[in-house]
């Protein structure tokens, strides 16, 4: 094994989860770089690794530990970073390092594993093809008003991460910019004793979590509807204006095909029935 900063996924609340990579790594690193010492010292027990030097790193230490960590690699030693669950740098400490560490030109891997935005999304009901993480939404302000604008115009499925004490607050928000009828899925405590996935509108699952419920919550919302297509009439309205403002046929087709999203050969052959508009070819 090289030098390198190994990223490496943990469970997410049932031990089984470990990727067997994580024990070889584990066993090699010359620093375990973790967000509490505790826990990650109780998972290391779990998997039978003796001995392996801890150093807590978390937003605010991130950045000084950095450079002891580059120092390592530097000189051939293995690094591991894990967060207290999931994959590290997914809503939790792991950009700084890892910045650090290509910066200085070494080696990035990662021994993947859980991931709670993907349990839940995988499991949902909902679109997987695309889709989108939020992370956590801001508790209030404009930037959390704008993030929700935002997601009520998504086209693709959209992931956040939420507090049981504020998951009733964030779907009764969801469900007014995106309409109460918009499906989603609250995935609770995934992989542990208490798991649960509640499936439906944005309305039902508000409704369900008024009663607070408790452990540790994703949810999942579908992207919006495409926005409906032009009628002939809307389509034809606008090509009247096109013209009587002095565009050409092939233009006034061209400005409102881009203008109403709808196939320039549609409004072209739309602008032929037009008197005085277009005239067809001979
Ligand atoms: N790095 C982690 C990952 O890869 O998923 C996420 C860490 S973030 C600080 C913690 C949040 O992840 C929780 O508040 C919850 O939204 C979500 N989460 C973590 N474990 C979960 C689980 N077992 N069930 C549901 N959500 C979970």
């Amino acid at each position: 094994m090289t030098g390198a900063l190994v990223l490496v996924a943990t469970p997410i609340g049932n031990l089984g989860d470990l990727p067997p990579r994580a024990v070889e790594e584990f066993s090699a690193a010359a620093l375990i770089c973790c967000e509490d010492t505790r826990r990650t010292g109780r998972l290391l027990a779990h998997a039978g690794v003796d001995g392996a030097r801890l150093r807590r790193v978390d937003d605010h230490t991130e950045a000084r530990a950095a450079a002891e960590v580059v120092d390592l690699i530097a000189a051939g030693q293995r690094v591991v970073l894990v967060s207290d669950a999931g994959t590290p740098g997914v809503s939790d400490p792991g950009a700084r390092l890892v910045d650090a560490v290509l910066d200085a030109g070494h080696e990035v891997t990662v021994v993947p594993g859980p991931v709670a935005a993907v349990a839940a999304l995988v499991a949902s009901g909902l679109p997987t093809d695309r889709f989108v993480f939020e992370g956590f939404l801001p508790r209030k302000g404009r930037e959390r008003t704008r993030r929700l604008e935002a997601v009520a115009v998504e086209p693709r499925t959209v992931v956040f991460y939420e507090s049981p004490n504020r998951i009733a607050a964030t779907l009764g928000a969801l469900a007014e910019v995106c309409g109460p009828q918009r499906r989603a899925t609250v995935a609770r405590e995934i992989t542990k004793l208490h798991e649960e996935f509640v499936r439906g509108s944005l309305a039902e699952l508000a409704a369900w979590a008024s009663d607070t419920p408790k452990g540790e919550i994703v949810l999942v919302v579908e992207g919006a509807p495409p926005p409906e297509e032009a009628s002939d009439d809307e389509v034809v309205e606008a090509l009247r204006a096109e013209l009587a403002g002095g565009s050409s046929a092939r233009d006034a087709a061209d400005a409102v095909a881009a203008a109403l999203g709808v196939g320039r050969r549609r409004a072209y052959q739309l602008s032929l029935g037009i008197p005085g508009g277009v005239t067809p070819p001979s």
